[in-house]
């Protein structure tokens, strides 16, 4: 592999996050192909017992075992580190192997966590269940208030945990505040950046440790693999995670990181877009329905607070009708947007979380969330947003809306 200018360091860092987007991490083969080589390799042959043992040894540069390193996989890792504005990134197989990878290696029994109440529902399972299963205590908190956080602290809190927007409430957590109150206290802040992606937020320039991708949505975009990532410092990366993923093996397949590969090319023109026309549509909806949640809009509540995190509010928002009856009865009546719980998909999906992707929340919780009877979540995607307000709007016709 010749390794040039997307590898070195003192060749990108001059370059902008559009350009890193699309020559970020490119490590040209000795056929100098213009497209990432796709590397459908699980092991690595060596010229000699000697290079193979210095290998081992980490004292001869060179890779051993697709557990541990791929040439496709260690090109996203690199575009993606440098999007992120991040030091080091490793991939995973799922969001949820990066999320889990990212808690675990770095938490034991005794130790404390601090999670934003709004969440995914498999990261809010995380919190109430796996952690406290092992020894680790775990203090769920509404994310929007950074005094809640402190309030939470305790002598062995070691992480805190959430995401901005959070799924599927928008709710924005201040990321400025809460890394802050982490970090007087030696506390690692751990970013579901999902929504957003480091196209519209970048959290370690407000003082995040740590952040965690599903790259299933926005990075591949098109709906088409699964994929995750963790980034944050090299220390971090080599010290703490490594340890962790190279043994447990939540390792990303080489044709999943081509396929992101080619997904963070067209990231920054994709999320400008939907982000468009997601307003467009709030814009729409906001007439027409009980309520909205979409920071892009001057009506949610913490806007001002988005804007200054966000350089735009990204494709998904939920809105509120009167009940799941409705709300099913909406989701019937759609002719162009799909009934589907993915979101970041260049089509326009749509989904109720209460039945769907936090089914799995008791109703309790659901409802301390935020998340009602009513709620559905709308992922705006890249078809023409009038041809969106046409459908959406004889849908709701359909249910007295
Ligand atoms: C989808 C999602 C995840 C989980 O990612 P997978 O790739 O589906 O495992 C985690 N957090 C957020 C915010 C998500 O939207």
């Amino acid at each position: 592999m010749k390794r040039k200018a997307g590898q070195d360091r003192s060749i990108t860092a001059n370059w902008r996050p559009a350009t890193l987007a699309v020559r970020g991490g490119t490590a040209r083969s000795e056929y100098g192909e213009t497209s990432e080589a796709l590397f459908l390799t699980s092991g690595y042959t060596y010229d000699k017992a000697a290079d193979a043992a210095a290998r081992f040894a980490g004292e001869q540069e060179g890779m051993t075992y697709s557990r541990l390193q791929n040439p496709t996989v260690e090109m996203l890792e690199q575009r993606i580190a440098l999007l992120e504005g991040a030091e080091a990134c490793r991939t995973m197989a799922t969001g949820m192997a990066a999320m889990t990878a990212a808690l675990l290696c770095q938490l034991q029994a005794g130790d404390h966590l601090v999670g934003g109440r709004a969440a995914f529902g498999s990261c809010r399972w995380l919190t109430d269940t796996m952690l406290p299963k092992f020894g680790i205590a775990t203090t769920v908190v509404d994310a929007r208030d950074p005094q809640a956080f402190l309030d939470a602290v305790r002598p062995e809190t070691k992480v805190f945990f959430f995401e901005t927007p959070a799924n599927p409430t928008m709710d924005v957590v201040d990321l400025r505040a809460v890394c802050g109150i982490a970090r007087e206290r030696g506390i690692t802040t751990v970013v579901d950046n999902a929504f957003a992606t480091p196209a519209l937020q970048r959290p370690m320039e407000f003082g995040a440790d740590v952040t965690a991708y599903s790259a299933t949505k926005m990075m591949d975009g098109q709906g088409r693999v699964l994929a995750g990532a963790v980034c944050g410092s090299q220390d971090f990366i080599d010290n703490t995670l490594l340890p962790f993923t190279r043994n447990t093996g939540p390792t990303l397949s080489p044709f999943n990181a081509w396929v992101v590969l080619k997904g963070l090319e067209t990231l920054d023109l994709r999320i400008r877009r939907q982000s468009e026309s997601a307003v467009a549509v709030g814009r729409f909806l906001e007439a027409r329905v009980p309520r909205i949640l979409h920071p892009g809009l001057a009506s949610h509540p913490q806007h001002d607070l988005a804007m200054r995190q966000m350089s735009a509010a990204g494709p998904i928002f939920a809105f509120e009708v009167a009940d799941r009856a409705q709300a099913h009865g909406l989701l019937d009546a759609l002719a162009l947007i799909d009934i589907s719980n993915n979101i970041g998909d260049s089509r326009s999906l749509m989904t109720h979380p209460a039945s769907t992707t936090h089914s799995g929340v008791a109703e309790d919780k659901r409802i301390e969330m935020g998340i009602g009877e009513g709620m559905l979540r709308l992922n705006v995607g890249l078809e023409d947003p009038q041809d969106l307000i046409d459908d959406l709007d004889q849908a709701l016709r359909q249910v007295g809306l």
